[in-house]
């Protein structure tokens, strides 16, 4: 069983980095056309100043195809929108001054514009997404309202608006269509694999694998339980995929409970296996099922129901938890230790915890994220956060394990650093329960 085989191929990140890109060149293509129109046209009438203002927004549109053509999608994203907003508002404001012969359209491009933004920063948190949606929306709301416009020699005659008019609604609306397409195809998405992830649970499609933790002489000690899903026709598709979705749409809750119930499961049938008995079993648990205020007590009745023992229940929880309701967390951490069940913090380096905030948590464990081990042989910077990650566990008295171990030389150099846990490919990918069974025997032998 290979836990590492590619996540099935229509994986729908991948699918809606393809949308955002899509969007970025009907952007770029929009900005590109719509301004070498409007420069040829001014330049026709000799308007040079207009003229050379529709050669900023060309060149604009030029440079979010270069930055979208050399993959730096999110420059070309703030360039657009910011281009744009600056461009849409501009002539709005200066030169499309409404009339009784001919309406203001320049900021129906505003609707696009907001559009193109919930669909690029969907997954942002919503005070970042909805300033900046909300601003294009309110701002075409303002111009849609008001007849008035600024006082200048640029304000077209109607002559060339009632024409304009009939440019800028045509491609506005083509543009909220091709837009509303992509977003329609990103929620069908999302709602297919909800609705799949539901009959997966029904269907009995999820799995645990359990990746070895060993010690520096080879002795394994634990392992942590990973969830799997072996979909009858998309094949296995990763946790990286499902559950962001599962978390989305509260299906973690139930499948959560699976996990927990299958790996204490697991727990009870080691622990009448001489060779599995003294194994810990590390459960990830996600923010949104550690949040209920019923978490402990599932766990105890969990562990009390199936047999485990709960001082080798260990709970993962991510270091990005944190930033939620620190207090909660502490207190779930303390009724936790005091049924026997440890804590270790997973991920260790990638969020934002504060330290005056880790020495008041009552942590078993912190894990060194795989990004500094990876490259701790090749990055001083990498290998130096490691380094400090250790001492930082050691003086807080918690163990240290690193997890995507994958080469001697990186353990060697954790070993030389005082860190002796490891997890990672070097020793095994996660396998399952039989398999990680032959595996304990077989270190078992050799040691
Ligand atoms: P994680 O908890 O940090 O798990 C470690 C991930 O690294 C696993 O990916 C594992 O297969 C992979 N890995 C282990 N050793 C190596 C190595 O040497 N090299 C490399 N490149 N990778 C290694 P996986 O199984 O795809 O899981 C990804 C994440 O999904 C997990 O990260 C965890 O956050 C989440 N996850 C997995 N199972 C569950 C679960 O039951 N519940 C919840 N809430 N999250 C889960
Ligand atoms: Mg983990
Ligand atoms: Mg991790």
């Amino acid at each position: 069983m290979d836990s590492t085989a590619p996540t099935h191929a229509n994986d729908s990140n991948a699918r809606h980095r393809r949308r955002v890109r899509a969007m970025l060149w009907f952007g770029a293509g929009m900005l590109t056309s719509m301004g070498a129109w409007w420069t040829l046209f001014f330049f026709n009438l000799g308007v040079k100043p207009l003229a050379m203002m529709e050669v900023g927004m060309l060149l604009t549109g030029l440079t979010v195809g270069a930055l979208t053509y050399t993959k730096r999608t999110r420059a070309a994203f703030y360039l657009l929108i910011l281009g744009a907003y600056v461009f849409i508002t501009g002539i709005a404001w200066v030169m499309d001054i409404p009339s009784a012969e001919a309406p203001r359209t320049t900021h129906l491009f505003l609707l696009v514009l907001g559009l193109a933004a919930q669909l690029f920063l969907r997954d942002e948190p919503a005070y970042f997404r909805l300033p900046v949606v909300g601003g294009c929306l309110l701002t075409c709301v303002f111009l849609a309202s008001t007849t008035t416009g600024m006082v200048s020699s640029f304000a077209l005659p109607d002559s060339v608006r009632i024409m304009g008019s009939w440019v800028n609604a045509g491609a506005a609306i083509v543009g909220m269509f091709v837009l509303m397409q992509l977003i329609v195809s990103d929620l069908t998405d999302t709602s297919s694999l909800e609705a799949d992830l539901r009959r997966a649970l029904q269907r009995g499609e999820f799995h645990l694998l359990y990746q070895p933790q060993v010690t520096s002489q080879g002795h394994v000690f634990g392992a942590e339980a990973l969830l799997r899903w072996y979909h009858p026709k998309r094949g296995l598709v990763s946790p990286g995929e499902f559950i962001p979705v599962a978390e989305q749409t509260g299906l973690i809750i139930p499948l959560g409970s699976w996990v927990l119930g299958t790996a204490c499961t697991q727990l009870a049938e080691w622990s009448r296996q001489p060779d599995m008995a003294h194994l810990t079993l590390a459960v990830n648990v996600s923010a949104h099922q550690f949040g209920q205020s019923s978490f402990v007590e599932q766990v105890q009745t969990t562990a009390a129901r199936t047999g485990a023992n709960p001082k080798l229940l260990k709970v993962e929880l991510t270091e990005s938890m944190l930033a939620h309701d620190i207090e909660d967390i502490i207190l779930k951490m303390h009724a936790l230790k005091e049924i026997g069940v440890g804590t270790s913090l997973d991920d260790f380096g990638t969020g934002y915890s504060s330290l005056s905030y880790l020495k008041r948590l009552p942590l078993d464990q912190l894990k060194i994220d795989q990004s500094f081990v990876r490259d701790v042989m090749a990055n001083g910077n990498d290998a130096s956060i490691a380094k400090t990650i250790i001492n930082l566990g050691k003086d807080l008295h918690f163990t240290v394990i690193a997890e995507g171990v994958e080469t001697p030389d990186q353990r060697d150099f954790l070993m030389a650093n005082d860190c002796h846990r490891f997890q990672g490919y070097l020793y095994s990918k996660p396998v399952s329960a039989p398999q990680l069974a032959q595996y304990v025997s077989h270190a078992h032998a050799l040691s």
